[in-house]
């Protein structure tokens, strides 16, 4: 098998075999082909798509270049959620302790935030002593006795993907369907999990900028997530707006731990709820309205957050350390409306960048953060604001690195004279 024929097959828009693309798969992970061929293959295959069998194809191809990890023998039904990624997305660290509380084990494993969004990792790890670096056994025993577990993925699960993203994120062929539903889906396969829900971001935060991608992204992840024997269903939801209040990580703790508490932002808490009864559905514990009754009972009478608590507990974070007392230490800008009326948008990738430009974010893979500071915001989209009044803080422990994001954070705000609904989810794809 020649890679030039593989190409060539995709630049004619051909459909590759299963063993083409166990051979490009196999060679990048082996390193036994140059950039430039899997480079101009990527291109390829971004102009001239891949079918759902192809891209199923691939999906299985990249997982079985590393370990697949085998938690079946987990007591009782699991559930795993996934999302795209985005501004303030601190949902994880929510919708996981209700679905674990309503009795379904959630073995996750998480990534670090890179650019404007931000990683389930880092905010974890701005908690004093948690560790998301876990061998197998570690995390499969803190699964079972605490119902969840969120851990940073290894260099072995789909190392092909490592190989092929960094080459699409240097060829511009990051944002196609196929590759980033065979990229999600592969390291999912590995990493073991069966009933997966995907959170498709939609907005200027996300990767999707449009619902028309975002839905294109959604049927294609659930068609072939689908087609290799999982059980998937795929929300899509507003990410033109941060998510809640907090952008950061400390403050990402913080308000998530006050969203447990059954305080704080009601359209995240909403947004939990549901993605948390879509896990439980999925895991088969009932209708999807029993399970959002159940979700909802968890997150309002306290065993969520005891689940929270256990489970950064057994990862070995001082759970007396999580709130805001430490970002509020530090020094800070407000933000302020500058006429009066309806705040009409709130840009989540300039709040993203904003947050990233605060130390809250890397620009390059190896920054390093300040896991303290970032930006919590004092309104969100539909609110009425009167000029003057406080629009957000900004954080950061530097003055040079507070006043760039202040002034990133001022334009990010559109306030406008009509009453404006922020949209939560955009559709839902079976
Ligand atoms: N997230 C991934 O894991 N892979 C992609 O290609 C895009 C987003």
């Amino acid at each position: 098998m020649k890679m030039y024929d593989i190409i060539t097959a995709k630049k004619q828009g051909k459909a590759l075999s299963e063993q083409e693309i166990k051979y490009f798969v196999q060679g990048a992970a082996k390193g036994s082909i140059p950039a430039y061929q899997l480079s101009a293959l990527l291109m390829a295959i971004y102009f001239k798509g891949m079918s759902a069998k192809e891209t199923a194809a691939l999906t299985f191809a990249m997982a079985a270049t590393g370990k697949v990890l085998d938690f079946s023998d987990l007591k009782g039904a699991r559930a795993d959620k996934h999302s795209t990624g985005g501004v303030g997305d601190k949902m994880t660290l929510i919708a996981a302790p209700i679905a674990a509380a309503c009795g379904v084990k959630v073995a996750k494993l998480s990534g670090k935030g890179l650019g404007h969004t931000g990683g389930t990792i880092d905010k974890l790890e701005a908690i004093p002593g948690l560790s998301c670096n876990l061998n197998f056994e570690k995390a499969k025993s803190i699964t079972n006795s605490a119902g969840l577990c969120l851990s940073g993925a290894t260099a072995d699960i789909a190392p092909a993907d490592k190989v092929l993203y960094a080459l699409r994120d240097a060829t511009a062929t990051v944002d196609s369907a196929p590759l980033i539903t065979a990229s999600i889906l592969s390291k999912k396969i590995a990493s073991g999990a069966n009933n997966i829900v995907f959170d498709v971001k939609c907005g200027s935060g996300a990767f999707c900028k449009t619902l028309a991608s975002a839905k294109q992204l959604a049927k294609e992840l659930v068609a072939v997530g689908t087609l290799a024997g999982l059980r998937v269903r795929a929300l899509v939801t507003d990410m033109d707006e941060p998510l809640g209040y907090a952008i950061g990580n400390s403050v990402e703790v913080a308000e998530a731990m006050e969203v447990l508490s059954n305080k704080g932002c009601s359209r995240l808490k909403e947004l939990c709820i549901t993605l948390a009864a879509h896990m439980l559905d999925l895991a088969g514990l009932g209708s999807l309205e029993q399970c959002t009754l159940l979700a909802r009972a968890a997150l309002e009478d306290g065993k969520a957050k005891e689940r929270f608590l256990q489970f950064i507990q057994a990862q070995g974070g001082d759970i007396g350390k999580i709130g805001y007392l430490n970002t509020f230490a530090l020094d800070s800008v407000e933000i302020k409306a500058t006429e009066t009326g309806f705040i009409q948008s709130i840009d989540a990738q300039a709040i993203g960048l904003a947050s990233m430009y605060t130390g809250a974010g890397r620009e390059k893979a190896n920054d390093s953060l300040d896991y303290n500071s970032g930006i919590i915001l004092a309104k969100k989209t539909g609110d009425f604001v009167e000029s003057g009044e406080l629009l957000a803080r900004v954080y950061a422990k530097e003055p040079a690195k507070l006043k760039r994001s202040a002034a990133i954070c001022a334009k990010a705000f559109v306030i406008g004279k009509k009453p404006k609904k922020a949209e939560l989810i955009l559709d839902i794809i079976e």
